[in-house]
Parts: C-alpha cells; structure tokens; sequence
C-alpha cells in the first residue's frame, strides 16, 4: 500500500456527511502535500476554514502560531509531515452567516480512523506530536486530556507520543503559560528525535 493510494481513497471517501460539506479534502503530508516518510509527524483535529479552501493543513491562524512554535524550537515545519484525526472540515451552519468551525463528532473521528492509521504505518515517524484533546484522545485513548498527558512518556503503538495544546490563537490564551507549555512539549519532542531523551526512559520516568 502506498501513501498516494490512501490519499485517493480519502478524496472520494463518503463514509460520513462531512463529504457532503467539505470543499477540499485535507489529507496532509510534507511541505504542502508530498506522499512521503518523514521523522516528525504532527496530528491536528481537523481543516478549518482556511486549510478547506487550500487543501492543506494548518495554513491558517493556527498554522502560523504553529510555524513560529516549531521554529522556537528548532523543528522544521517543512520536513514534518503534518495532519489532522479528521480529514474534511466538520462545520456548523448559522442563519446568514457562513458556517463555522466545529469539533469533529465521535463518528467522524471514526470513519476517518483508518485513513490516520495508515498514514502513521506508511509515513513511519520516530515521533509523533499530538495538538490538542481530541488529536490527544485520537491517539492515546479516550479519556486522555492534554493536560494530563503532558510531558509524561506514551506511544501509539511503538512510537512515541508528544502530547500538547493546540496551537490555535483561542487554545493559546485560553490560560496563561500554553505558549511556553506548547513550546516546552516541542523541545521534548526535538530531543526525542535527536536522540538526547531516550523514549523507553521518559516512558518510565512518567511512571
Ligand atoms: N486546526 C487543526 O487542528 N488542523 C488544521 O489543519 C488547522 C487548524
């Protein structure tokens, strides 16, 4: 199986009502759309309005809060491939007004759990960073919230999860110190993928 067929099969995918919505289906991948492996892999919750239009993830006001976090860190958004539990944007519709952003349903996180999965077999990250609850939940289990996951060691699979806040303007100044927490949990994630914090150690450190 490759990435490039996962990709079509998610582009004409009808498996929840979000096709009927949705403008473009945002598959995500390495600086803009490469189907290929990378080292970091980073997991948002879903398109929003902005990444609907381009078909890109994180290219709106998150994606730039998260462009100057990663760079803080000494991460290069361009060789991380960057995605999203839930590929098409789920969107409430208001009288009049254009519809707005909304978490994604429990059933669309479902009927997209496959198209993440393969992406994490196909990509092979030595790290994965999730942004925020549901990408956190997604990954480590319903139940797990950011912040108690935060800097303690956990794995999908075998691959070591760095849980944080999501990166958007509202998650930020929600409370006081989420920059520096998400700037931190970054850093972790820097030095897990430079070898210099071994992942079975944090792992059992957090024990
Ligand atoms: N928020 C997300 O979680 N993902 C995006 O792609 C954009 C905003």
């Amino acid at each position: 199986m490759k990435l490039a067929s996962v990709r079509l099969s998610a582009e004409g995918c009808q498996r929840c009502p979000l096709a009927r919505t949705h403008n473009r289906v945002v598959f995500g991948g390495v600086d803009g759309c490469r189907d290929i492996a990378a080292d970091l892999m980073i997991v948002g919750e879903a398109p929003g309005a902005e990444e609907d239009a381009e078909g890109m993830p994180f290219v709106g006001a998150a994606g730039q809060k998260l462009d100057v976090l990663l760079a803080e860190a000494g991460l290069d958004r361009k060789s991380a491939y960057i995605t999203n539990v839930v590929k098409c944007r789920p969107t409430r519709e208001r009288e009049d007004r254009p519809p707005t952003n909304r978490a994604p349903e429990p059933s669309e996180i479902a009927a997209c759990w496959n198209y993440l999965e393969s992406q994490i077999v196909l990509v092979r990250p030595r790290v994965i960073v999730a942004l925020g609850v549901t990408a956190v939940a997604r990954l480590l289990g319903y139940g797990y919230r950011v912040g108690a996951s935060r800097g303690r060691g956990h794995f999908h699979g075998n691959i070591p999860v760095v849980a944080t806040f999501h990166p958007s303007p509202l998650s930020l100044h929600r409370q006081p110190g989420r920059r520096a927490m998400v700037l931190e949990d970054l850093s972790l994630a820097k030095r897990l993928l430079d070898g210099q914090e071994d992942p079975l150690l944090w792992a059992f450190r957090s024990i």
